[in-house]
């Protein structure tokens, strides 16, 4: 990104886009900015090839601004985005980068909206107009024309937009566009189906890469957790515990996935909401919205629901679900660390996702840390230093405003001043636990599978704890055609074995021997049942209750 003189003012563009680029804080034209935009001030076709977060915006914005005709009130750049988001995101960086040329206008096509207003927007003088693949193909049903005027034609995340299936939807619009046109094609990666457009639509393309990969990631600070499958929920509420977070996105692959997680984080008292394709795009944008603002801290995405996604506060990426590949894996972490800040990446690997985790470290040419979960002291220490944060700037002013309500309350409970200020943070701090032993009894043991090979989850004072030994036994072998299944209720809850023989028998209509070992620990327990007819068992045992709490009896899988 660096380069020796000129900047922005170097690359040939009018005076009044470098200077709202300027305006905008940008200071030099990133990597892709500085190859691209002579290419396309040229008139070259070009296919471009960078990661996330390396400016493909402005690469393409900046020149194409330069190139419209102000005068014409026609249709000249059409801008293909995958979702709506990075439509609206793309429509926003043009206005921003024209803010100094007036009569610039900037239409934003996507389904979800009215179509007629969007239509009126393009006929009445839109000169960009920035559109997703199917809706701008419903427009072109209804006026075949309405592209005849476009000279510059831009497909932005052309890999994405091939992924969701845009295939047909762009050859309607190649052949709504004059033959004459510019054509440039931004992608992260360039698999065939791309690499073919490219030949049969663009004409001597240039080739701009850029080797963004271990750029982007050393901004970041990464690191894995191993961790089973079933465990992944209370893994990520006990990281988050002592991560100083700002935003954070964290990454599943299932919109159940999206859900669950969301929903296990707001009962922990965080501002989190999911985000998938299901979720209707409007509610998208307003959770969007909400991360940008912070009125939510945390969502929860799949990854096409995330894409391209740019939110500055993010600090923190977790991982919950393996990427699918190395790509994907770089991508998403480039949502954090954006714009030269710092950030944090987190991984969680089950066990048979290791060889995947090797790929990664190899595609990067980094070694991803391996984390450890954080132990009661590390919990209790993050919980006192954010109660001490919050504290802070009220021991300023609160004795201004409150100290003779103080002096009145331990007159009239007749109490010290300790005892009074003991009662107020009970009180304050709403029955969470904030001694060690309070913290130790709360916090489940997570068990990770590197647990099993090394020390695994040990306690903050570097030694394990009875408890974690006897937790950490390695299970016994199953008898064939039975299955280990995994109940969060332990000795601790007051179970015992036959609490929970009992339940089964009772609720799961079993047969005595159907059943076979029951191993209680203190924070979980073990049973073995029969494989055959597991799933309709467990469904028959949702609601179960043992000792006053929900059984929720899950197949365990130890890979
Ligand atoms: P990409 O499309 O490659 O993922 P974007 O165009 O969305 O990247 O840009 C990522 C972020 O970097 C945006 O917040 C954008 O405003 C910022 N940015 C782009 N170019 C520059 C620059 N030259 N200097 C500083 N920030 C920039
Ligand atoms: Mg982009």
């Amino acid at each position: 990104m660096t380069q020796e003189t000129g900047g922005f003012a170097a690359l040939d563009l009018h005076p009044n886009i470098v200077a709202a680029v300027l305006a905008t804080g940008y200071e030099e034209p990133s990597a892709i900015q500085q190859q691209s935009i002579p290419i396309i001030l040229a008139g070259h076709d070009m296919i471009g090839q960078a990661q996330t977060g390396t400016g493909k915006t402005a690469a393409f914005a900046l020149p194409i601004l330069n190139k419209i005709d102000v005068s014409k009130r026609e249709p000249q750049a059409l801008i293909l985005a995958p979702t709506r988001e990075l439509a609206l995101q793309v429509a926003t960086a043009f206005e921003t980068y024209a803010k100094q040329m007036p009569g610039v206008n900037v239409v934003a096509v996507y389904g979800g909206a009215p179509m007629g207003p969007q239509l009126r927007a393009i006929r009445n003088g839109a000169q960009i107009v920035v559109a997703t693949p199917g809706r701008l193909c419903d427009h072109l049903r209804r006026d075949e024309k309405v592209l005849s005027t476009v000279q510059y034609l831009v497909l932005d995340e052309a890999d994405e937009m091939l992924k969701l299936g845009f295939m047909d939807d762009l050859e309607v619009i190649f052949d709504a566009i004059p033959a004459t046109r510019q054509t440039v094609l931004f992608s992260a990666t360039l698999p065939s189906s791309i690499r073919s457009i490219a030949e049969r639509h663009l004409r001597e393309p240039k080739h701009v890469k850029i080797q963004s990969k271990t750029q982007t990631v050393t901004a970041i600070d990464q690191a894995h957790l191993m961790v089973h499958a079933d465990q992944k929920i209370p893994a990520v509420l006990r990281l988050l515990e002592v991560e100083e977070f700002d935003a954070l996105i964290a990454f599943v692959r299932t919109k159940q996935a999206t859900l669950d997680l969301a929903a296990a984080l707001e009962a922990k008292g965080y501002k989190a909401a999911a985000l998938n394709g299901d979720i209707a795009q409007n509610q998208r944008e307003r959770v969007i919205d909400s991360l940008k603002d912070g009125r939510l801290d945390i969502v929860v995405a799949t990854d096409v629901a995330a894409r391209g996604l740019d939110v500055p506060r993010i600090t923190h990426v977790f991982n919950v679900d393996m990427p699918y590949d190395p790509e994907s894996y770089v991508h998403r972490i480039g949502r954090t660390g954006r714009a030269g800040r710092e950030g944090r990446a987190l991984l969680l690997v089950t066990p048979r996702e290791r060889r995947m985790l090797q790929v990664i470290e190899r595609v990067t040419g980094q070694k991803v840390a391996e984390a450890r979960l954080p132990g009661p002291q590390a919990v209790l220490d993050a919980r006192i230093k954010k109660l001490t944060a919050s504290l802070a700037p009220l021991v300023a002013e609160a004795e201004a405003t409150h100290g003779q309500l103080f002096d009145r309350l331990t007159a009239d409970l007749g109490c010290s001043a300790r005892a009074l200020s003991a009662a107020l943070l009970r009180k304050a701090t709403n029955g969470q636990s904030l001694d060690l032993a309070s913290v130790e009894r709360e916090q489940p043991l997570v068990p990770t599978f590197a647990a099993r090979e090394r020390s695994s989850e040990r306690s903050d004072r570097g030694e394990r704890s009875e408890r974690g030994d006897r937790e950490r036994r390695a299970p016994m072998p199953l008898a064939e055609g039975r299955v280990r299944c995994r109940t969060a209720l332990g000795a601790r809850d007051g179970i015992a074995a036959k609490n929970l023989l009992g339940a089964i028998l009772n609720e799961g209509g079993l047969a005595r021997d159907a059943i076979g070992r029951i191993q209680v620990r203190d924070s979980f327990s073990l049973v073995e049942l029969p494989e055959d007819g597991l799933e309709r068992l467990l469904t028959k045992l949702k609601d179960t209750r043992v000792a006053g709490k929900q059984l929720k009896l899950r197949r365990y899988r130890e890979d």
